[in-house]
């Protein structure tokens, strides 16, 4: 069924009553082609271009609790793609160029909303970095502007402008095609879309352990049972050591806690999306209204979904320090999600050390921008046995030959 204005109309008439199900709860067979673990964004995507440019169908995306109640359902929801380095810059930017089109392809209204993301820089070592970081944006052909004070603060005008501010903003970068899009609706058009090409969505379906037929992974074991499946892919953010650890391998990634929360709702107040290079906290308004707010890691490693005070007393102080009228609101919801942190803030799209198994993990804070792209070039991997072209240098073995991708001042703040 397409969503369209006739069909909201012809719904009307039986007061919404019937719409159909987005996806089919279908009973898992005991043999696909290949086998997603993880039903957030980046496991749904795959599946979804599998089935679409690969023409594999016979896929299963296996969920352990519910679709997108991960990370994907958990995070901030900022876009953008003004990474530093070109294989970061290049491949971010192909997922952003996905997501203008996602509404469209997907049938199904994503909520994107390109306002624009600014990151503000509070002294002249960070305006240095801000331009160095504009530099790189020119030569990977990224769109960015470099603002002064004065242009922030157009754009800008509740910014705490005392001259006693701790942090004074002295100008920004800002990326406009940068913005927001709904979270859940990611994650359900893509459920969608791949449920409509004949995958199997399969949720409350935890994957326990691999089965082996000498060196090679040939299938999972599940409360539903055992499923084969010639590849599989693992798309589990936060715990992809947990399942590595039980396919007999390590990985350089470490699980750490990262908080979120939300105001009450109020009127439009703020029309970007704003970090501060000085204390990582980052804001931006839901089109409920809510401000959606973010910061730092927790720093210790965690698998608990709650997140500590001290980190979101830090953040909250990041954000009264740029936006003291921010004070008077109240806070409604605090959460947090477990995120797979490499040492170089790059993810890891590539064949695992069991054969039969594939690794898309190591996005870290900012895996929802990426989710397009991710699916696309991981999707590519499982169908042909090699690495997409955008995906060439995110492999295990820059953790051995030292050929990492430094993200950290990019991708390590927050989101
Ligand atoms: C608070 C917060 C804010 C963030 N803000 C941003 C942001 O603004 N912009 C941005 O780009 N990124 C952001 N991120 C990061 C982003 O959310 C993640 O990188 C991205 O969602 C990862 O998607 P995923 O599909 O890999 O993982 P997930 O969405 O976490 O999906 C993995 C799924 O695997 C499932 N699973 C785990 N183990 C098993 C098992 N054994 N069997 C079956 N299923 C299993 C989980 O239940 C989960 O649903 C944020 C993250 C958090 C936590």
């Amino acid at each position: 069924m397409r969503f369209s204005a006739l069909a909201i109309a012809r719904h009307a008439l039986t007061g919404h009553a019937h719409w159909p199900p987005l996806w089919r709860s279908p009973t898992p067979q005991p043999r696909y082609d290949v086998i997603i673990i993880g039903g957030g964004g980046h496991g749904l995507a795959t599946a979804y271009y599998l089935a679409t440019l690969h023409g594999i169908r016979r896929v299963a995306v296996l969920e352990k609790g519910w679709l997108g109640g991960g990370n994907t359902g958990r995070n901030t929801t900022v876009l953008r793609s003004n990474y530093f380095y070109p294989e970061s810059a290049h491949f971010y930017d192909f997922s952003l160029r996905l997501y203008e089109e996602l509404a469209t392809e997907l049938n199904f209204n994503i909520m994107l909303s390109q306002r624009g993301q600014l990151t503000l820089g509070h002294s002249t070592h960070q305006m240095e970095m801000l331009a160095r970081w504009m530099n790189a944006l020119q030569l990977n052909g990224i769109d960015g502007e470099l603002l002064t004070q004065a242009q922030v603060r157009e754009l800008l005008p509740q910014l705490n402008d005392s001259p006693r501010a701790r942090y004074p903003v002295r100008g920004g970068l800002l990326q406009r095609r940068g913005g927001i899009a709904r979270h859940d609706a990611v994650a359900w058009g893509y459920a969608r879309a791949a449920d409509a090409n004949g995958v199997d969505i399969i949720q409350n379906c935890e994957v326990l352990d691999f089965m082996r037929e000498g060196e090679r992974i040939v299938g999972v074991r599940t409360p539903l049972g055992e499923l084969r499946a010639e590849r599989i892919g693992l798309a589990v953010a936060g715990h992809s050591s947990v399942l590595a650890a039980k396919a007999g391998f390590r990985l350089p990634v470490t699980s750490y806690a990262l908080q979120a929360c939300v105001t009450e709702p109020i009127k439009p107040a703020l029309e970007r999306v704003v970090l501060s290079m000085a204390t990582g906290t980052y804001v931006n308004q839901s089109d409920k209204g809510e401000l959606v707010i973010g910061g730092g890691l927790d720093l210790y490693p965690s698998y608990g979904q709650r997140g500590n005070l001290p980190t979101l007393q830090a953040v909250i102080a990041g954000l009264l320090e740029l936006f003291p009228t921010f004070s008077r609101l109240r806070l409604l919801r605090q959460w947090a999600g477990i995120v797979d942190v490499v040492h170089d803030s790059t993810p890891i799209i590539d064949r695992s050390p069991a054969r039969g198994l594939y690794l898309n993990c190591g996005w870290g804070t900012g895996g929802f921008k990426a989710i397009p792209g991710g699916g696309y070039v991981f999707a590519h991997l499982l169908a042909t046995d090699t690495p997409h072209p955008l995906a060439r240098a995110f492999t295990l073995h820059r953790f051995r030959s030292g050929a990492l991708i430094d993200e950290a001042a990019a991708a390590g703040i927050s989101h």
